[in-house]
C-alpha cells in the first residue's frame, strides 16, 4: 500500500501519472527523478482503492498528492470517480480528495456524501491568479466550489502550501475563506533552489515570522481545525 510522505495522512492513492496544471512551484513534475518515479509507479488505483476496503484499521487517505485527480480528461475517463465509488465503501477510513480542479470534482459530490468523511480540498497559494499556476483553475473558482461543497453538507479542506514569499499571504486567505473551510494544513516553500526560484533561507524566514503565527492565531479564534507542517514549523522556532 502506498504510504504517505506527509505528516496528515497515513496513505495516498496516485490516479493520474501526468499532471496538466504545471504549477511551477510543483517538487513533484519539475524535478525529473521525482517525476519519472511517479510515471514509472504501476499500480492500479482501482486495485488500490479495493485493498482499502478490505482493511479496517482507519486510515487517513488523501487523493492524490503526486498528481491532480481531476485533470481535464477525468470528464471522459471517470477514473477518479471509479476510485471514489470503492472507497464510498471504506467508510472506517478518512479520505481528502485534494485538487487543484474542485470545480470538476463537485459531479463527485454524490459519492463523497455517501461516505460520510469523505473531504473535498484544493490547494491556495494566493486568492488571486499568479503566474505560478499558469494551467490551472482560477483560485476564485476554487473558492467558489469549497463553498457550494460546504453548503451543500460536505466537509471541505485547504492546503496554504507553499507559502510563497511576497505571493502567499495565509492570513488573507484563511480570512477569504473561513466561511466554507474546515480544517486547513499550511506548509513552506521546499527545493527552492532545485526549482529554480531565488528566495533565501532568510527571506523564507522573515516571510513565515511575519505572517504565519498571526494565521495561527486567527485559526484558533475561530475554533478551526489546522495542521501545520513540519518544515514549516522549524522556521517559526
Ligand atoms: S496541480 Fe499539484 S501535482 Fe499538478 S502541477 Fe500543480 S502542484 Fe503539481
Amino acid at each position: 500500500m502506498p504510504k504517505s510522505a506527509v505528516e496528515y495522512a497515513t496513505d495516498q492513492i496516485t490516479i493520474y501519472r501526468f499532471c496538466p496544471y504545471q504549477c511551477r512551484y510543483c517538487w513533484a513534475w519539475r524535478n525529473k527523478l521525482f517525476a519519472s518515479r511517479i510515471q514509472r509507479g504501476r499500480y492500479d488505483p482501482l486495485e488500490e482503492a479495493r485493498k482499502y476496503v478490505r482493511i479496517k484499521d482507519p486510515r487517513i487517505i488523501v487523493v492524490s498528492f503526486t498528481s491532480d485527480p481531476y485533470p481535464p480528461v477525468e470528464k471522459k475517463n471517470r477514473l477518479t470517480r471509479r476510485v471514489l465509488e470503492v472507497l464510498s465503501e471504506a467508510k472506517q477510513h478518512r479520505i481528502l480528495v485534494l485538487t487543484k480542479n474542485p470545480i470538476l470534482a463537485l459531479r463527485d459530490f454524490t459519492i463523497m456524501k455517501k461516505h460520510g468523511d469523505m473531504w473535498l480540498g484544493t490547494t491556495l497559494i494566493s486568492v488571486d491568479k499568479t503566474e505560478l499556476e499558469p494551467k490551472a483553475p482560477k483560485p476564485s473558482d476554487r473558492r467558489l466550489a469549497l463553498y457550494i461543497a460546504k453548503k451543500k453538507g460536505l466537509k471541505t479542506w485547504l492546503s496554504i502550501e507553499p507559502i510563497i514569499p511576497q505571493i502567499t499571504d495565509p492570513v488573507e486567505i484563511i480570512e477569504r475563506t473561513l466561511d466554507y473551510v474546515d480544517y486547513y494544513v499550511l506548509g513552506s516553500f521546499n527545493y527552492t533552489k532545485i526549482l529554480g526560484f531565488e528566495i533565501t533561507e532568510d527571506e523564507k524566514k522573515a516571510w513565515y515570522r511575519r505572517h504565519v503565527p498571526e494565521a495561527i492565531s486567527l485559526l484558533k479564534s475561530y475554533g478551526k481545525q489546522f495542521f501545520i507542517k513540519k518544515e514549516l514549523r522549524r522556521y517559526l522556532r
